[in-house]
Protein backbone atom coordinates (compact mmCIF):
# COMPACT_ATOMS: atom_id res chain seq x y z
CA UNK A 1 0.00 0.00 0.00
CA UNK A 2 1.26 3.44 -0.24
CA UNK A 3 0.05 7.02 -0.91
CA UNK A 4 0.22 9.62 -3.89
CA UNK A 5 -0.10 13.41 -3.89
CA UNK A 6 -1.80 15.56 -6.51
CA UNK A 7 -0.49 18.47 -6.97
CA UNK A 8 -1.09 21.53 -10.06
CA UNK A 9 2.22 21.88 -11.99
CA UNK A 10 2.18 25.75 -11.41
CA UNK A 11 1.92 24.61 -7.21
CA UNK A 12 5.17 22.07 -7.47
CA UNK A 13 7.00 24.76 -9.63
CA UNK A 14 6.29 26.72 -6.39
CA UNK A 15 7.85 24.49 -3.85
CA UNK A 16 11.07 23.64 -6.34
CA UNK A 17 11.94 27.10 -6.59
CA UNK A 18 11.28 27.91 -2.57
CA UNK A 19 13.09 24.47 -1.54
CA UNK A 20 16.15 25.48 -4.07
CA UNK A 21 17.30 29.17 -3.77
CA UNK A 22 20.31 30.36 -5.20
CA UNK A 23 22.94 30.75 -3.31
CA UNK A 24 21.59 29.41 -0.18
CA UNK A 25 22.60 26.62 0.85
CA UNK A 26 20.64 25.63 3.96
CA UNK A 27 17.63 23.21 4.57
CA UNK A 28 14.11 24.96 3.26
CA UNK A 29 10.53 24.19 4.20
CA UNK A 30 7.10 24.43 4.15
CA UNK A 31 3.77 23.11 4.33
CA UNK A 32 0.58 21.74 1.95
CA UNK A 33 -2.74 22.03 2.92
CA UNK A 34 -4.91 19.11 1.50
CA UNK A 35 -7.75 16.99 1.77
CA UNK A 36 -7.01 13.27 1.75
CA UNK A 37 -9.13 10.88 -0.91
CA UNK A 38 -9.66 7.89 1.38
CA UNK A 39 -10.27 5.77 -1.82
CA UNK A 40 -7.86 6.75 -3.55
CA UNK A 41 -5.28 7.17 -1.13
CA UNK A 42 -4.36 10.82 -2.30
CA UNK A 43 -3.43 14.13 -0.90
CA UNK A 44 -5.16 16.89 -2.57
CA UNK A 45 -3.71 19.73 -2.35
CA UNK A 46 -5.22 22.86 -1.74
CA UNK A 47 -2.90 25.57 -0.51
CA UNK A 48 1.12 25.48 0.02
CA UNK A 49 2.32 27.13 2.45
CA UNK A 50 6.50 28.11 2.53
CA UNK A 51 7.94 28.89 5.45
CA UNK A 52 10.68 31.84 5.77
CA UNK A 53 13.33 32.34 8.10
CA UNK A 54 10.95 33.79 11.34
CA UNK A 55 8.92 30.80 11.27
CA UNK A 56 12.02 29.06 12.86
CA UNK A 57 13.64 28.64 16.02
CA UNK A 58 16.28 27.04 13.77
CA UNK A 59 17.36 26.74 10.38
CA UNK A 60 20.74 24.76 9.54
CA UNK A 61 22.42 23.17 6.27
CA UNK A 62 21.09 19.83 7.66
CA UNK A 63 18.28 21.21 10.29
CA UNK A 64 14.92 22.61 10.87
CA UNK A 65 13.11 23.64 13.35
CA UNK A 66 9.81 25.23 13.90
CA UNK A 67 9.33 27.58 16.15
CA UNK A 68 6.15 27.45 18.80
CA UNK A 69 4.36 30.14 17.49
CA UNK A 70 4.28 28.79 13.35
CA UNK A 71 3.62 25.20 14.95
CA UNK A 72 0.64 26.54 16.61
CA UNK A 73 -0.49 28.95 13.88
CA UNK A 74 0.12 26.07 11.40
CA UNK A 75 -2.26 23.65 13.84
CA UNK A 76 -4.69 26.12 13.90
CA UNK A 77 -5.43 27.02 9.85
CA UNK A 78 -5.25 23.31 9.57
CA UNK A 79 -7.64 22.02 11.94
CA UNK A 80 -10.15 25.28 10.72
CA UNK A 81 -9.66 24.32 7.00
CA UNK A 82 -10.72 20.37 8.19
CA UNK A 83 -7.24 19.73 5.89
CA UNK A 84 -4.55 17.12 6.20
CA UNK A 85 -0.80 18.38 6.05
CA UNK A 86 2.04 16.83 4.06
CA UNK A 87 5.45 18.54 5.28
CA UNK A 88 8.00 19.25 3.02
CA UNK A 89 11.65 19.47 3.53
CA UNK A 90 14.41 19.81 1.05
CA UNK A 91 18.78 18.11 1.85
CA UNK A 92 20.24 19.97 -0.96
CA UNK A 93 22.73 18.07 -3.31
CA UNK A 94 21.60 15.10 -1.88
CA UNK A 95 20.68 12.45 -4.84
CA UNK A 96 18.62 9.21 -4.57
CA UNK A 97 16.91 10.94 -1.66
CA UNK A 98 15.69 9.60 1.70
CA UNK A 99 14.80 10.88 4.93
CA UNK A 100 17.69 10.91 7.72
CA UNK A 101 17.48 9.15 11.14
CA UNK A 102 17.20 12.77 12.48
CA UNK A 103 13.99 13.54 10.56
CA UNK A 104 12.73 9.89 11.35
CA UNK A 105 13.45 10.81 15.59
CA UNK A 106 11.53 14.18 14.51
CA UNK A 107 8.88 12.01 12.75
CA UNK A 108 8.52 10.05 16.42
CA UNK A 109 7.44 12.98 18.31
CA UNK A 110 5.68 15.38 16.26
CA UNK A 111 3.70 12.76 13.91
CA UNK A 112 0.96 11.20 17.04
CA UNK A 113 1.25 14.82 18.45
CA UNK A 114 -0.29 16.50 15.52
CA UNK A 115 -2.50 13.94 14.40
CA UNK A 116 -4.00 13.75 17.47
CA UNK A 117 -4.58 17.59 17.13
CA UNK A 118 -5.80 17.04 14.06
CA UNK A 119 -8.46 14.43 14.62
CA UNK A 120 -6.67 11.64 13.37
CA UNK A 121 -6.13 13.13 10.20
CA UNK A 122 -3.66 11.44 7.56
CA UNK A 123 -0.31 13.13 8.08
CA UNK A 124 2.42 13.40 4.98
CA UNK A 125 6.04 14.54 4.63
CA UNK A 126 8.00 14.64 1.46
CA UNK A 127 11.84 15.21 1.50
CA UNK A 128 13.43 16.63 -2.24
CA UNK A 129 16.85 16.40 -2.55
CA UNK A 130 18.78 17.47 -6.19
CA UNK A 131 16.42 16.12 -8.82
CA UNK A 132 14.47 13.40 -6.76
CA UNK A 133 12.18 13.37 -4.11
CA UNK A 134 10.99 10.83 -1.33
CA UNK A 135 7.88 10.32 1.09
CA UNK A 136 6.27 8.96 3.90
CA UNK A 137 2.59 8.94 4.60
CA UNK A 138 0.44 7.98 8.59
CA UNK A 139 -2.82 7.35 7.34
CA UNK A 140 -4.17 4.59 9.34
CA UNK A 141 -3.94 4.54 13.36
CA UNK A 142 -0.44 2.63 12.80
CA UNK A 143 2.60 4.32 13.68
CA UNK A 144 4.58 2.90 10.74
CA UNK A 145 4.55 4.87 8.15
CA UNK A 146 3.49 3.88 3.92
CA UNK A 147 5.65 4.93 0.99
CA UNK A 148 4.58 7.96 -1.06
CA UNK A 149 4.83 6.64 -4.56
CA UNK A 150 5.13 9.65 -6.19
CA UNK A 151 3.51 12.96 -7.26
CA UNK A 152 1.15 13.62 -9.74
CA UNK A 153 1.88 16.69 -11.33
CA UNK A 154 -0.95 18.03 -13.98
CA UNK A 155 -0.75 15.02 -16.86
CA UNK A 156 2.76 13.91 -15.30
CA UNK A 157 3.59 11.37 -12.31
CA UNK A 158 7.02 12.39 -10.57
CA UNK A 159 8.01 8.97 -9.02
CA UNK A 160 9.47 9.00 -5.33
CA UNK A 161 12.85 7.03 -4.83
CA UNK A 162 11.23 5.09 -2.07
CA UNK A 163 14.47 4.67 -0.48
CA UNK A 164 13.08 5.96 3.01
CA UNK A 165 10.30 2.87 3.06
CA UNK A 166 13.30 0.71 1.88
CA UNK A 167 15.32 1.78 4.88
CA UNK A 168 12.80 1.60 6.93
CA UNK A 169 11.63 -2.18 6.32
CA UNK A 170 15.32 -2.70 6.87
CA UNK A 171 15.21 -1.34 10.26
CA UNK A 172 18.13 1.62 9.52
CA UNK A 173 15.87 4.08 11.34
CA UNK A 174 15.70 1.73 14.50
CA UNK A 175 12.30 1.00 16.16
CA UNK A 176 9.20 2.58 15.70
ZN1 LIG B 1 15.88 15.79 6.33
Amino acid sequence: MAAVIHMAASTHADVLSHLFPKGDKREQGGFLFCQFDEMAQAFQVIEWMPLKGSDYASQERDYLELSDETRAGLIKKAHDMGASLVEIHCHPGQTKVAFSLADWMGFRDFVPHIRWRLAKKPYGALVYGYDCVDGFAWVDDSKQPISISGIQIGDGFLRTTENSIKAFLRGSYGSI
